[in-house]
């Protein structure tokens, strides 16, 4: 066959795939996960590995072998439900997505790319498209890092699977620890086969909420995900010392906090003109010591969150973080370090994914009557970022009300969710069939 028919025979069976998926099915799919955890504002409450969590990856495992997957599960709790292909040892199409979520999130954030993953396996069985690579969905483990962090444990550990051993130890705010956890998961589905962490994988699509206002604004159903903006977290200490509030004259104080609150200006100013750039800054966590109301404080500690789409940006926002703490340091006395805590570049999908994704999304909108989709980057992190480490990834974005999730106000509406999981099922089937 030449490569003209292979990619005829792919587009053809992408369309059937995509043609066969069903709205009110994967609606009720997605409410029946909400359950899980699910509160009487909306919301849902299901944080990584507790009693509820491992009760929803059961209830997946189920559906997925109602749908004639076989459900494999590696190291880190990811769980995989895999759609067999013509030819079985070829590496598998990957998509899905996480089911944690925050403290208190919505039925959306993670869970609905899992639930249209099964989908798209559904529409395949339905519509009788068989693919010549395996379809797998993946249920990564913890990609929130609100119970254990780092968040994105799960597609990491895939991605690098030497990171685990490090991600055991850490502990939640019980004190039990990753690896405890994790264990008495695993022990819960001794039915399942494992599997190596890390698996060869030929592509992923991960298909998730936007989290953020661009596509409402826009008012376009449908997003291509061109990449993820780089991070660079930072923590700055600031020493220095504890004295009595109402019998310490100004002129002779060391105030840590009016030295940490002169910084965060000077921050805030950097950001501020850097705003045109992309830059966003957060000041996120303050740790204050002695923290008492009468005692001037001696000891301040701060978190840096910068993340812009530009590298340099990036590099020229730390550089003047590292300036301002230096300068301090000398001109006021007190004692200021910073530390970098964690960085990752911007990630970039490749342009042919991109342009597979849109292929997706612009048939499914014609066919609607919608909008064609618009291209954007992604301001959140995603397991996608991680598994972009290992092979060709992409990103479908449907639009979130108002930006809002980690919320329980998080909402999409129905057909554009439908949309998302037809572009998902157009993407899936053209890489199974290649
Ligand atoms: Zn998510």
């Amino acid at each position: 066959m030449s490569s003209t028919d292979v990619s005829h025979i792919a587009a053809d069976a992408a369309a059937h795939a995509q043609d066969a998926v069903a709205s009110g099915r994967l609606n009720e799919a997605i409410e029946a996960l909400a359950a899980f955890g699910g509160r009487s504002d909306g919301g849902v409450s299901r944080e990584t590995l507790t009693p509820l969590d491992l009760q929803a990856r059961r209830h997946l495992i189920e559906r997925a072998r109602a749908l004639g997957c076989e459900v494999r599960v590696d190291a880190c709790g990811n769980l995989f439900f895999r759609r067999a292909g013509q030819q079985a040892d070829l590496p598998p199409v990957l998509t899905g997505s996480h089911i944690d979520t925050q403290p208190v999130g919505g039925k959306l954030d993670g869970a609905y790319g899992v639930i249209a993953g099964l989908e798209v396996i559904q529409a395949l069985n339905d519509a009788s498209v068989a693919t010549r690579r395996p379809v797998e969905v993946v249920v990564w483990t913890n990609e929130e890092g609100a119970r254990f962090g780092p968040g994105a444990m799960g597609s990491s550990a895939f991605a690098k699977p030497e990171r685990l051993t490090g991600y055991r130890t850490s502990r939640d705010a019980a004190g039990v620890t990753f690896g405890a956890a994790l264990d008495a998961a695993l022990a819960q589905v001794g039915d399942v086969n494992s599997c190596p962490l890390g698996h060869p994988v030929h592509a992923c699509v991960e298909l998730h909420i936007e989290q953020g206002p661009v596509l409402e604004a826009a008012n376009v159903p449908l997003g291509v995900v061109t990449g993820i903006q780089g991070v660079r977290w930072f923590s700055v200490k600031i020493l220095g010392a504890a004295a009595h509030a109402g019998t310490t004259p100004m002129e002779v104080r060391r105030d840590a906090m009016r030295a940490a609150m002169a910084l965060a200006n000077r921050l805030y100013a950097c950001a501020d003109a850097a705003r045109a750039q992309g830059l966003r800054m957060t000041l996120g966590r303050w740790r204050v010591d002695p923290n008492s109301i009468n005692t001037i404080a001696g000891d301040v500690e701060f978190t840096v969150d910068a993340r812009c789409v530009d590298e340099a940006v990036l590099a020229g926002f730390e550089a003047s973080l590292r300036d301002a703490v230096t300068n301090l340091d000398a001109s006021d006395g007190y004692a200021a370090q910073v530390q970098s805590l964690f960085a990752r570049g911007m990630t970039r999908f490749p342009p042919e994914m991109a342009a597979l994704i849109e292929r997706g999304c612009a048939r499914a909108a014609a066919n609607a009557g919608e909008q064609a989709p618009i291209r954007l980057t992604s301001g959140a992190f995603h397991d996608a970022m991680y598994v972009a480490d290992v092979c060709p990834t992409a990103m479908i974005f449907v639009p979130s009300r108002a930006g809002i999730s980690h919320n329980a106000a998080e909402y999409t509406e129905p057909r554009q969710l439908y949309l998302g999981a037809k572009a998902l099922a157009y993407a899936v089937t053209e890489l199974a069939c290649r």
